[in-house]
């Protein structure tokens, strides 16, 4: 061959490798996410959000061996908590941090690549905390959401801009924590604000230019919208059926909010995302069931309609927002989702059509329902569970109290929890508390609380809040447990090397033998960790990284708990551990 043919071939070569790297994270690479182990490219590890990975380099009886590569700090002044997952794709850690900030940085170096620090208006109204759960990856992109309520797409390699869209107006009460969806070439994302009357949603983007391509409420009664090229707007049905389930013009201020995002499962075709409270909390002020809010939401993403919808509580008043995570797994030949509500019950429904298929406790101590009626699908309301009608209080204006359990922060928050095919249990970071809870007249304010309810939240015991508890989704059986002293706030992996990986408040990332809850590691990473871990192989070596920084919900709205747990430091940093075959 002449040194000019093979010059030629050369340079083919080149540019087919640099074309292959330049078509970037694609839609395919997306839905095999959970089955490539060289990379991380969603919330969840896979969109179906089982937070399982098929390593196994890292396994019971080499988990000891486990040894810090690097930690990488946030830097600023500002710490607060930091809920991120981070994401891992062609040599790069993407991680996002309190006060809508994100880094690259060199997945084997620990070296800052570039940061961008979103600028935030004075006005901003995270109702808990400055937090970001995690970015999505597109093509050559990495985009979040931010806390004014702006969604920005960098490009990976240099942190610069490409696009950005503004969702909707901050000093309404809007912001955005979690991280994106990306579905069938479509970014989907939610909102925040269910604490200030806003209107929950889904929204579709394309992912290359944030255009919107439709739009969902949350809401019924609230009109849906299709958008074309230039952005007109064409109606495309209202959700559900106005007045319904909201009396007058309560559906207007609703809540509902899609804060925690979304997940998406290749089988059924169908995206599903989780609603938070109704707004108010004071329920005597919107009589009825108020769809579609404290529900899982399935949505056929060609159309932007509600394929099924479940509430997990129908006229919810203890703020049990039903945005946890809806985990699609294989039962019995069937494809299923399964659901750790805010409420106290663990849901296992069928993911194609929403029928419920099993309910039942994941946490000791429930006074709002006795249980939930399978063939109905409802809750066995207890008829004193709810907070009084402050129109009928002798307390002046204000309601009867009542003690409620779970406490508003609920028996599961925002932390995800983890599925094992192998083990087929489901791995749930659940906590034990209670609020005492009375209602107040309220009237919606643009940018003001809009709650109609106070509210004090205490431990129920006294040795520990939150448990680390493997829960059989076919019997509803705890299968074993482990006690937390703090509230846990972070999320869970788990992995084919027979082991469960958690964070605590009090600062441990933790491993976990998968079978027995049997304690097999432990790191100290220097603050509370309250995000969730992910691991990844690169060569020889598997890693794991998870971020640390003490915060969220709970230091700000947990009362007697808050007080309880007041000793724990602030930070910022992310961590990564690695073991090496050789
Ligand atoms: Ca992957
Ligand atoms: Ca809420």
């Amino acid at each position: 061959m002449n040194k000019k043919l093979l010059g030629a071939l050369f340079s083919v070569l080149v540019s087919s490798s640099f074309a292959a790297h330049a078509a970037g994270v694609t839609d395919a690479m997306i839905e095999n996410d959970a089955k490539t182990t060289n990379d991380v490219l969603s919330w969840g590890m896979g969109t179906e959000a089982q937070r399982f990975s098929p390593l196994t380099q890292i396994n019971t009886k080499t988990v000891s061996k486990l040894t810090p590569a690097w930690s990488f700090s946030f830097g600023g002044e500002k710490q607060r908590g930091q809920e991120s997952q981070p994401l891992i794709y062609n040599g790069k850690m993407f991680v996002t941090a309190s006060y809508s900030r994100i880094y690259a940085i060199d997945m084997k170096t620990g070296t800052k690549l570039w940061k961008y620090e979103h600028r935030l208006p004075e006005g901003i109204m995270p109702c808990c905390d400055v937090v970001n759960r995690g970015a999505a990856l597109y093509d050559n992109l990495v985009i979040f959401g931010t806390l004014d309520a702006q969604l920005v797409a960098l490009n990976q390699d240099t942190g610069k801009i490409v696009w950005k869209e503004k969702v909707d107006d901050y000093a309404a009460g809007y912001s955005i924590s979690a991280a994106p969806l990306i579905a069938k070439g479509l970014l989907l994302t939610g909102v925040s604000g269910g604490e200030f009357g806003v209107i929950g949603r889904v929204e579709a983007r394309n992912p290359r230019t944030g255009q919107l391509i439709w739009m969902r409420p949350m809401i019924e009664g609230q009109m849906g919208y299709k958008y074309d090229k230039d952005g007109n707007a064409t109606a495309n049905g209202v959700t559900g059926t106005t007045n319904k389930t909201w009396p007058g013009d309560t559906w207007k201020t609703g809540g509902s909010a899609t804060w925690l995002g979304g997940t998406y499962d290749n089988s059924t075709g169908l995206a599903y995302f989780g609603t938070g409270n109704p707004a108010p909390w004071n329920s005597w002020l919107r009589p009825g069931d108020n769809l579609y809010s404290s529900s899982t939401v399935a949505l056929d993403l060609d159309s932007g309609q509600i394929k099924w919808s479940y509430q997990t509580t129908p006229h919810d008043g203890w703020d049990y927002d039903g945005v946890n995570e809806f985990v699609t797994f294989n039962m019995d030949g069937k494809r299923y989702g399964a659901k750790a509500d805010r409420n106290g019950f663990f849901y296992v429904i069928d993911a194609t059509n929403g029928k419920l298929e099993n309910a039942f406790p994941f946490v000791k101590k429930i006074t709002w329902a006795s249980g939930i009626d399978l063939k109905t699908g409802r809750p066995i309301y207890n008829e004193n569970g709810r907070p009084g009608d402050p129109t009928k209080g002798k307390e002046g204006e204000k309601g009867e109290t009542v003690f409620a359990a779970p406490a508003f922060l609920g028996a599961k928050n925002q932390m995800p929890m983890a599925y094992s095919p192998q083990t087929k249990l489901f791995y749930v970071p659940a906590n034990e508390w209670g609020m005492d809870i009375w209602n107040e007249p309220v009237t919606y304010k643009k940018g003001g609380a809009f709650l109609g309810a106070g509210f004090t939240i205490h431990p129920i015991f006294d040795d520990y809040i939150g448990a680390l508890r493997a829960v059989n989704p076919k019997t509803g059986k705890i299968e074993w447990e482990v006690k937390n002293n703090a509230p846990l706030w972070g999320g869970v992996m788990t992995t084919a090397g027979g082991l469960v990986f958690y964070g605590t408040p009090e600062g441990y990332l933790k491993a976990l033998d998968a079978k027995t809850g049997k304690e097999l590691w432990k790191f100290q990473t220097g603050s509370g960790v309250v995000a969730p871990p992910v691991t990844w192989k690169d060569g020889d070596t598997q890693y794991v990284a998870v971020v640390s920084g003490w915060g969220g919900a709970v230091p700000l709205w947990g009362g007697e708990v808050a007080k309880k747990v007041n000793f724990l430091e602030q930070g910022g940093s992310v961590w990564v551990f690695k073991l090496s075959s050789k």
